[in-house]
């Protein structure tokens, strides 16, 4: 007997808005089940006294790839909005990431020489050959002072254990420069949509059958009736009801607050990178579409432990988690009934871009390989 759907796609972040889409284009028949009250995923945002607010953290669209960037302003208008992160560290203020502007702001040093020559002696005095965590990666990349000054507490709040226990890719996300530019990211295209992210998960979802408040997890085998094929953006671990052990992630709580102000910090966004404040950011989220409303609204991010009444935001890649991933990943290799897509599901540090470009990928896939088999 055929199914009502071809498809059931667990998750409406972009995965699954994504693969809803892209889906529905070719003819499939989709439903999305998101167990959240609202679509978007963690890029969700909700408009509060006409600001935008990021509800799950600051999301910045950047990328190299012009195709994905196209993709992304087929469904909303960016800004030129270019993230240039202050840090706070006890009062003193740095611009990030790593730049000629830090190096003056912590040495008083103007030339690219001088920067280099500080830094260089910093690393040969404390830097290593090949670095293996964090800690080393960072200190040789930078030297020992914006190690203790704007690394190593922030990483220690951020990822709730000492540098020297995480990976060293973390930390090459952040570029280092000799010149004076406060762009934290080298892409060449960046910006917020106009409006908010909302608007590009209801265009994608435009036509599909979206139910909210639906957790797959609670009644999987009804909903496993329901579709040939299942798209799943969720926790790995937990669709294997944590038969492996449970995988490692690192959550977050965020306070937000409006406030009866024009402009609380003058920038999107601060990190705060000393232990004296138990948060590591603030966002003011007007900062994002350069607003003008007689209010603000700001939200402090607050790393926390994660466990399973937890929103799981961040995977922890270290090797310990990244062979258990193995094992759980291993299991569905014999199994054409599950696709696994996205953050939560391929358990990676994935950025925005990178989630369109694997859900477009796999797609495509998928239809070619239907069409092929006809
Ligand atoms: P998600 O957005 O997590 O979507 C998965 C969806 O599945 C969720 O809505 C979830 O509720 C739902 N779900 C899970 N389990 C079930 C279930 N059992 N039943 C039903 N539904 C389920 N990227 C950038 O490019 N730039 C940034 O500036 C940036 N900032 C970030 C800041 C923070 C604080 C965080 C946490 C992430 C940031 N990211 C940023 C990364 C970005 O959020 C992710 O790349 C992207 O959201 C991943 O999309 P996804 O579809 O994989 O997952
Ligand atoms: N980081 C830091 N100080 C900062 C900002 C970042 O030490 O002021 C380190 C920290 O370990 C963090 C990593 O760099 O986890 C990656 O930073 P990014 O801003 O990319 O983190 P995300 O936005 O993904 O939370």
């Amino acid at each position: 007997m055929t199914k009502p759907y071809d498809f059931l796609i667990v998750g409406a972040g972009i995965f699954g808005s994504v693969s809803a889409y892209e889906l529905k284009k070719k003819g499939y028949r989709c439903l999305v089940i998101e167990k959240r009250e609202h679509i978007g995923g963690n890029c969700y945002t909700k408009s509060v006294e006409g600001i935008n607010v990021h509800q799950y953290g600051a999301h910045i669209f950047h990328t190299n790839d012009k195709e994905i960037w196209e993709y992304v302003n087929g469904f909303a208008e960016f800004n030129r909005y270019t993230n240039s992160p202050i840090a706070n560290y006890k009062d003193e203020i740095y611009n990030l990431p790593f730049n000629m502007n830090t190096f003056h702001q912590l040495w008083g040093v103007k030339t690219p020489e001088e920067a280099k020559a500080i830094i260089d002696e910093q690393v040969e005095k404390h830097g290593v050959k090949n670095p293996e965590n964090l800690e080393e990666q960072a200190i040789s990349l930078v030297g020992i002072d914006i190690y203790n000054k704007l690394i190593r507490e922030y990483t220690e709040k951020q990822w709730g254990t000492d540098a020297k226990n995480l990976p060293a890719f973390i930390i090459k996300r952040l570029p280092v420069r000799f010149t004076y530019d406060n762009n934290y990211f080298n892409d060449r295209y960046q910006g917020i949509p106009i409006g908010g992210y909302t608007q590009i998960f209801e265009k994608l979802l435009e036509g599909t059958e979206v139910r909210l408040n639906t957790d797959y997890l609670k009644n999987r085998n009804e909903f496993d009736e329901l579709a040939e094929k299942v798209i799943y953006t969720g926790p790995i671990d937990a669709f294997y009801d944590y038969c492996f052990g449970a995988l490692e992630y690192r959550s977050l709580r965020f306070d937000t607050e409006v406030l009866d102000m024009e402009n609380y910090q003058g920038n999107a966004v601060v990190n705060y990178t000393s232990h004296d404040q138990p948060y590591t950011r603030i966002i003011e989220h007007k900062h994002f579409e350069f607003g003008n409303q007689p209010k603000t609204v700001i939200t402090r991010e607050y790393p926390s432990d994660w466990d399973v009444t937890k929103e799981p935001y961040y995977p922890v890649n270290n090797s310990k988690n990244d062979s258990i991933f193995k094992k759980y990943r291993d299991l569905n290799k014999e199994n054409e009934k599950y696709i696994f897509g996205g953050r939560l599901a391929e358990y990676r540090y994935y950025d925005m871009h990178q989630v369109f470009g694997s859900a477009l990928n796999k797609m495509k896939r998928i239809t070619d390989k239907n069409q092929s088999d006809q």
